[in-house]
C-alpha cells in the first residue's frame, strides 16, 4: 500500500504492513506465512499493559529543537513526557548543549469534557503556547479520549492558522486504534511528511540519517565524509528548518527498519529520495549491507569497499579474540522486530548461540511492499530458531527466561531487562540505538557482554532479595498458554 500524504493520517501498521503481536513458532514458519501478508495473529485472553502509539509519537516529535507538542488527552496521556524529557536533557548533554525541557503541554481533557466537548480547551492552549514558547509547529496529538468523543482537530487547527503564524499539525494517534506501538513513529513522520517537509528546490549532498538521539553522530559525520556527503539527523534534535529540506537530500537511511520505513519510503515515492533498504548497521554483515545500499543511491560504491576492506582487516584480531571468549554462551533477545532480529545476527557475529528471539510485534512486510531484509537474514541463517512475537508482556517473557535459562538476555527495554537480572540472569538493556553500531560498536557490544558473564554479582544478589510477582502456578505452565489461537 503506497503512503498517500493527501490523507489525514497513517494507516495503522495492522493494516498498512499486516503487522502482528501475537506468535509462537520458528523464524522460517513466520516469514514463509509471511509471503503475501497470511500471517494471522494470535489473540491473547489476558495481557499485561504495554505501551501505546501517542506515547510514541509524541515522545519522537518531542526531540525536535524547536517544536511544542500538545497531547489533547487526559493529563495521565502525557505521563510519558518525564521520560522524553529525561533522554532530551541526556541528549542535550553529550552534545555539550544546554540543558532545557521539550515544550509539551496536555489539554488535560476530564468527565465534563467527554460530555460537552473540548475544542475550546485545545484553542486556549494552542494560543498559549505558542505565547510561551514561540516553536516553529505546533503538533497537535490525539488520544483514545479525544478519539472516542469525535473531538473535531482539524477544524479547531483550520481555524486558528490565520492567528498563529506557524503550521499547525494533527497527529493522529490514538492508542486504542494499533497494538502496535510503533504505528505512533508513523503518526509522528505521517505529521513531518504532511505539515514540516517542503518540496525541493535543489540538491544537496546530505543524507537523512534516520535515529533516535544520535550518540554516534561524531563518528557518522566522519564516515560519510569519506563518501563525500553529510549526515542530516532526522528528527530528534534537529530544527524545523532543517527537518523541512529533508526532500534535498541525495539518500535516505535508517538506523532501525522499524521506525524507517514511512519516512523513508515516503520521501522515495514523494520526491525521489532513495531509501536504503538494506540491514541495518549493527555489526560486520549489518554495516556492510547498510554502506554498500548507501554507496549504491549516492554513486560511491568503490569508496564504500574501500572503507569496508580496510574497517574489517583492521576488527578481524580484536573480534577473533571476542568470539574465543564467547563462544559457547546461549542468549535469549527482547525487542522491537527491527532491533531483535538484527541482534540475533550480532549475536552470532560474536560467536553467541541465540537460542529463543521474542520481538515485541512483527511486520511483514516494510512500505516498500517486501519482507524486512533482516528477518530474511536470520531465516537463512538460523531456520530453527524459535520466535514469539508479543507487545512485551513481561508475564511471558518471564515464564520463558525463567524456562530456558539463558547466560544473557539481551533487550531493547529496561523495563523487560531488570525482569531477568530479578531471575537471576545477567542483562543487558540496549538503550542507545547506536550499540553494536559497525566495525567499533561490534567490538565494544561484545566487551560488554563479556563484562556482565564475568561478573554476575548484580543479577544474583537481585535475585536473592526479589518475590517475584507470579504465583508457581504460572511458572509452571507453558509460556504462551494464555494465547488463542488465530482465528481463520
Ligand atoms: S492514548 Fe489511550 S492508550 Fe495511550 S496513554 Fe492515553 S488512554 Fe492510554
Amino acid at each position: 500500500m503506497a503512503i498517500n500524504i493527501r490523507n489525514s493520517e497513517a494507516p495503522i501498521r495492522e493494516f498498512r504492513l499486516g503487522a502482528i503481536s501475537g506468535y509462537n513458532g520458528t523464524v522460517t514458519d513466520l516469514v514463509e506465512k509471511s509471503s503475501g501478508c497470511s500471517l494471522k495473529n494470535r489473540e491473547r485472553c489476558f495481557s499485561q499493559s504495554t505501551s501505546c502509539s501517542a506515547g510514541c509519537a509524541q515522545g519522537y516529535l518531542s526531540g525536535i529543537i524547536d517544536a511544542a507538542i500538545i497531547n489533547h488527552a487526559p493529563v495521565g496521556c502525557a505521563a510519558d513526557a518525564i521520560y522524553s524529557n529525561v533522554t532530551n536533557k541526556w541528549g542535550n548533554s553529550i552534545r555539550d548543549w544546554k540543558h532545557k525541557n521539550i515544550h509539551f503541554a496536555s489539554t488535560n481533557l476530564n468527565e465534563q469534557d467527554t460530555v460537552f466537548g473540548a475544542t475550546g480547551k485545545l484553542r486556549q492552549t494552542i494560543e498559549e503556547i505558542y505565547q510561551r514558547y514561540h516553536p516553529k509547529v505546533i503538533f497537535v496529538t490525539t488520544s483514545c479520549v479525544s478519539g472516542i468523543i469525535g473531538e473535531d482537530i482539524q477544524s479547531t487547527l483550520d481555524e486558528l492558522a490565520d492567528d498563529i503564524p506557524v503550521p499547525l499539525v494533527p497527529v493522529f494517534c490514538e492508542g486504542f486504534k494499533s497494538k502496535v506501538w510503533a504505528s505512533g513513529f508513523d503518526a509522528a513522520f505521517h505529521a513531518i511528511l504532511t505539515g514540516v517537509v517542503k518540496p525541493p528546490e535543489k540538491k544537496t549532498n546530505f543524507v537523512n540519517m534516520i535515529n533516535f538521539r544520535g550518540s554516534a553522530r561524531k563518528e557518522i559525520i566522519e564516515m560519510f565524509a569519506q563518501f563525500g556527503v553529510e549526515p542530516l539527523f532526522v528528527a530528534p534534535f534537529s530544527t524545523v528548518e532543517q527537518l523541512s529540506r529533508v526532500s534535498e537530500s541525495a539518500a535516505t537511511v535508517s538506523i532501525c527498519g522499524t521506525l524507517g520505513s514511512y519516512l523513508g519510503n515516503g520521501l522515495e515515492q514523494e520526491y525521489g529520495v532513495p531509501y536504503v533498504k538494506s540491514l541495518q548497521p549493527h555489526g560486520v554483515a549489518g554495516i556492510k549491507s547498510w554502506l554498500r545500499g548507501l554507496g549504491q543511491a549516492i554513486g560511491k560504491e568503490t569508496e564504500v569497499e574501500a572503507y569496508i576492506a580496510k574497517e574489517e582487516e583492521r576488527i578481524a584480531p580484536a573480534l577473533e579474540k571476542l568470539r574465543a571468549k564467547l563462544r559457547g554462551t546461549k542468549a535469549v533477545v527482547g525487542m522491537g522486530p527491527s532491533y531483535g532480529h538484527n541482534y540475533i545476527r550480532v549475536l552470532n557475529e560474536l560467536g553467541i548461540e541465540v537460542i529463543w528471539g521474542a520481538t515485541w510485534h512483527y511486520d511483514q512486510q516494510y512500505d516498500h511492499g517486501a519482507l524486512p531484509e533482516s528477518v530474511k537474514h536470520v531465516a537463512q541463517t538460523q531456520k530453527d530458531l524459535p520466535i514469539s512475537v508479543c507487545d512485551q508482556q513481561n508475564f511471558e517473557i518471564i515464564n520463558l527466561l525463567n524456562r530456558l535459562r539463558p547466560d544473557i538476555y539481551i533487550s531493547r527495554h529496561s523495563g523487560s531487562a531488570m525482569w531477568a537480572n530479578k531471575l537471576g540472569i545477567p542483562s543487558i538493556p540496549i538503550i542507545d540505538e547506536y550499540t553494536a553500531f559497525g566495525f567499533n560498536g561490534l567490538i565494544s557490544f561484545g566487551q560488554r557482554i563479556h563484562d556482565t558473564l564475568t561478573n554476575r554479582s548484580f543479577a544474583k544478589n537481585l535475585a536473592k532479595r526479589t518475590r517475584l510477582p507470579y504465583t508457581d502456578w504460572w511458572m509452571k505452565q507453558n509460556h504462551f498458554a494464555l494465547l488463542e489461537e488465530a482465528a481463520e
